[in-house]
């Protein structure tokens, strides 16, 4: 017989039964708090009941394995004992948190549930032990609420109503006169305990259960059935977090925060994770219970107030900011709660950071010596870099807006950027407005985990309560969303859908600006301008030495170019394209399309001429005036290259592209051709194509029209030769689309040699060129080795190779990618994220059977997928040379390439053959 897993993990009294790398089986949550129990900080005694139970309930129609109950038993009797307490104990009661905790933090899960064992008798008991009965109602009420809307499910129907228990409280503090919940006495939550419960058994049929064991399994139950809930569902797309991991279960033994003025709770981080500062960012409450600081209710203190207040309790508290970061070598996010002068952790994890922070940490750390310049580099995510090249407000549009009194409000400075948009008051506005194509603000008192889509698709994020450690500021900071949250002079009516501040009514629809980096508010449209980065870099209007985000950033693409062993080059087509890519950092143009340039000033009609010629003659007299403004074309592009390698595809969309399909337009080309409309008509009918993806496109056209490739090839060596004459450096390579038989390549390799050699004699100069292909179609891969005889270089057209490979065409693929990646058939967009099991098993065979024929064959990647971490480190496992990309990816491909070359060290050949296998294979499973 197979042995049982251990289900269950104990912790506390100094020693615990799991540890931090256990993160897969614990959860982070109960990972961490043993490794806090095991370095010997002080933590609430608990367990954790393993991931495994999820995947196990799930697997097994929602029924919990055997042994599970007996396993809980036993470690509760542990907590009993560390505890001196009982649970369900009428005189000494022992009460616990139910806290949910998945692998990696899911803001979609349960809520927790605190105090539990609580009822009607152990309350006695507890007012009896503790003598301060407005704590043991506290306890009480926040228990039944949380229950009663976690596990019973009484919560708002609509998305503009009020949350029924705070209607309860809210009534209770008016018909007082009050505004706190702290000013509410014993009897006052006496009553609002009485009321609840009555509200619950009304609104969802449920009794509020009584005996503390179906409480506890009542929540365990709600834990594990969150994991399937819409938001949570919602989150894990999101952050591609896969469904087969499961939830674990955390039960631990309270610590109260809300036994007075000497008690209370709160939240920090190690370091700002909004700026990436080096000081001790937190919050905290006094006389308070945990989700009073984090749900916004209450603005909370600044952590450095307890500094003044409890000077030796704020000691204990950095000392243990200090234990831990160096502990864990990182930022962290903390939770703790002080019961009557005592401290307790309650949490800890790596934390969540803006890009800002993240890189500007990872530098800090390096020059700390703390950590190595290869760990800071795999600890930045290559998308992150896109948060510093995002827009910034124009300071001087700014400073004029709040000059003429647009400033409405200041609010905490959660997430850093530039936003404008209009306002909207619900996430599910938000979505369908966004839907209709409109910039939206969501302007909420809070956010809460149901609003993840609603914020995904705002430019920004406004609240009127919470801090930096609110949901809001999480959430945002983790999208890299602008937030500026906890603007406490904002008066929300959510039913009315309007915003007062200072005496001025806004409405939805109404336009805002958000200064995340400031926390400003501002009435209005703002205009933004580019980042830092982009001034220093692009626009070369700031100076790298009053730039310090531009600083930090410079760095890390340093740190990168030291370790990556691909080249990262550029898709442009035009010479201040190509000269922002340089800037970027790009060592070369991987896909430079001709037929954009045919569609710039003064081409089109002569193309247009050409493609719609009748005869040979005519289609050379139109080719002849393309020939000098491609030529001046590409000699832009060689300057600005500056000798760095330049990959110049031919003509490759099918012709119809090119030609006017409407009657006006068609009457125009006509009269200039002085050729009939009809004529034109007819013409433009002819090339029509059923399947113009799979037409006359790529190199049949320069296989049946040999003088277009003759004038393109032409264009670029006389642009090669000219630049080559004035003193600068050229390194053309010219590529054919589309091949799948190398005699096509062999055929038009005839023409672009024969061209080359011509030009050379006529300018009586000698310059270096290549020519190789795309490898897009599958029998091009299948026989490489028959087309490296002849190709130079190969460039894996990924966008044409995923169509061709699974038979999709990514222009019609909308309707069906969408559920196919829904339902996990791929596990990503392919066109986005490279198939490693299919279009990737093709290019390791076109590399392998390349490099059989030519060892020294170039190898590249020009997709789309040139620019996507993933695929990056894909390319780099297989060993491509380099991978191109959009100039304002490449920084993002510099650090992707840098982490796919640490994270993949070097191997023997065989086994770095397998880890490709591998890779491919699970990227479907996920
Ligand atoms: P989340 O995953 O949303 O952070 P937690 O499980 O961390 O939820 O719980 C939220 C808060 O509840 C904690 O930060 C802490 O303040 C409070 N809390 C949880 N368990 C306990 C406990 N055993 N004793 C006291 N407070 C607790
Ligand atoms: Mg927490
Ligand atoms: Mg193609």
């Amino acid at each position: 017989m197979a042995k049982v897993p251990k289900y269950v993990y104990f912790f506390g009294s100094g020693k615990a039964e799991g540890k931090a790398e256990m993160k897969n089986l614990l959860g982070g949550k109960g990972a961490n708090l043993a490794e806090m129990v095991n370095i010997g900080l002080p933590v609430p005694p608990g367990f954790t009941i393993t991931t495994e139970v999820c995947s196990a309930y799930y697997q097994n129609k929602q029924k919990y394995p055997k042994s599970l109950e007996k396993e809980v038993r036993v470690a509760l009797t542990k907590v009993e004992k560390a505890m001196g307490a009982k649970f369900g104990d009428a005189k000494n009661p022992l009460l616990v948190s139910i806290r949910s905790g998945a692998r990696a933090s899911m803001p979609g899960m349960m809520d927790t549930i605190l105090n539990l064992g609580l009822n009607d008798k152990t309350v006695a008991g507890l007012v009896t032990k503790t003598k301060n009965e407005r704590f043991v109602y506290d306890s009480y009420r926040r228990f039944v609420q949380m229950y009663g809307d976690v596990v019973l499910g009484l919560k708002p129907v609509n998305k503009d109503d009020i949350d029924p228990f705070e209607e309860i409280i809210e009534a209770k503090k008016h018909a007082k006169g009050v505004k706190l919940d702290t000013e509410l006495t014993a009897e006052d939550l006496k009553e609002l305990v009485v009321k609840f419960k009555a509200a619950i058994k009304e609104k969802t049929g449920h009794d509020f259960p009584q005996d503390p064991l179906v409480q506890m399994w009542g929540a365990i139950g709600a834990v594990f059935s969150s994991w399937m809930n819409d938001r949570a569902i919602a989150y894990r797309k999101m952050y591609d977090i896969p469904e087969s991991w499961g939830t674990a279960v955390n039960v631990q033994s309270m610590v109260f925060g809300n036994m007075g003025e000497d008690s209370g709770t709160g939240v920090a981080f190690t370091r700002d994770a909004a700026t990436g500062e080096n000081y001790f960012y937190g919050e905290y409450l006094m006389n308070a219970q945990g989700e009073d600081v984090v749900a916004g209710t209450r603005t909370p203190l600044h952590i450095s107030k307890l500094k003044e207040q409890d000077p030796k309790l704020y000691g204990q508290l950095d000392k243990i900011r200090k234990t831990l970061e160096k502990h864990y070598r990182d930022m962290m996010d903390i939770e703790f709660t002080i019961q009557q002068g005592k401290l307790f952790m309650l949490q800890c994890r790596v934390g969540k950071r803006t890009a800002f922070a993240a890189i500007k940490i990872a530098v800090d750390m390096v020059g700390d010596k703390f950590i190595s310049e290869k760990e800071a580099l795999t600890r930045i995510e290559p998308d992150q870099l896109n948060q510093l090249l995002r827009p910034i407000f124009d300071v001087k549009e700014k400073d004029a807006a709040v000059k003429s009194g647009r400033l409405l409000a200041k609010g905490l400075n959660a997430g850093p950027g530039a936003a404008t948009g209009r306002i909207v008051f619900n996430a599910v506005d938000a979505e369908a407005w966004k839907n209709r194509g409109e910039k939206v603000i969501l302007t909420r008192i809070e956010t809460s985990p149901e609003d993840i889509k609603g914020m995904d698709a705002s430019e920004g994020i406004l609240t009127a309560r919470g801090g930096m450690t609110s949901h809001a500021a999480l959430v945002a900071r983790q999208m890299g969303k602008v937030c500026v949250a906890g603007c406490d002079e904002l008066l929300i009516d959510y039913a009315k859908h309007t915003m007062t501040v200072k005496g001025k009514v806004l409405n939805e629809g109404d336009w805002i600006s958000l200064d995340g980096t400031t926390g400003q508010v501002i009435e209005g449209k703002i205009q933004t301008k580019p980042s830092e980065v982009l001034q220093v870099l692009v626009e070369k209007t700031l100076d790298a030495k009053d730039a310090p985000v531009y600083q930090t950033f410079a760095k890390v693409m340093q740190w990168a170019d030291k370790y990556r062993t691909l080249k990262i080059r550029t898709n442009a087509d035009q010479p201040d394209q190509a000269a922002n890519a340089i800037a970027f950092g790009a060592e070369g143009i991987g896909l430079c399309r001709t037929e954009h340039m045919f569609f710039g000033e003064g081409k089109i009609g002569p193309m247009r001429e050409m493609i719609l010629a009748d005869t040979l003659e005519q289609r050379k007299a139109a080719l002849a005036k393309l020939l000098p403004l491609q030529r001046a074309d590409f000699a832009g592009i060689f300057e600005a290259m500056h000798g760095k390698p330049v990959t110049i595809r031919t003509i490759d969309p099918p012709l119809h592209e090119f030609v006017p399909h409407e009657e006006k337009e068609q009457r125009a080309l006509a009269q200039a051709m002085r050729i009939s409309y009809e004529k034109v008509k007819e013409r433009v009918e002819g090339l029509h194509e059923f399947n113009p993806m799979l037409g006359f496109r790529g190199c049949r056209l320069g296989i049946i029209f040999p003088e277009i490739t003759e004038m393109q090839a032409r264009a670029i060596f006389e642009a090669a030769a000219d630049t080559q004459k004035k003193g600068i450096a050229v390194e053309p390579e010219v590529m054919i689309p589309l091949v799948g038989n190398v005699k096509e390549l062999v055929n038009q390799e005839k023409l672009v040699r024969k061209v080359a050699e011509d030009v050379m004699k006529e300018k009586g100069v000698k310059f270096k060129y290549l020519v190789g292909t795309m490898i897009e179609i599958p029998r091009g891969a299948i026989t490489a080795d028959e087309i490296a005889a002849v190709a130079e270089f190969f460039s894996f057209g990924t966008n044409d190779l995923t169509q061709t490979t699974l038979g999709v065409s990514r222009d019609d693929a909308a309707r069906f990618l969408i559920p196919y990646v829904e339902k996990e058939i791929y596990a990503k967009d392919p066109f986005e994220v490279l198939d490693r099991g299919g279009v990737g098993k093709l290019m390791e065979i076109a590399v392998a059977k390349g490099r059989a024929t030519r060892p020294g064959i170039k190898l590249g990647i020009c997709g789309e997928h040139g620019g996507d971490p993933s695929s990056i480190e894909f390319c780099h496992l297989i060993g491509l040379n380099y991978v191109s990309c959009s100039p304002f990816r490449v920084p993002i491909a510099r650090l992707a390439a840098a982490r796919a070359a640490l994270l993949n060290p070097a191997e023997p050949a065989k086994k770095a053959a397998k880890k490709v296998n591998k890779k491919a294979k699970t990227s479907h499973k996920k």
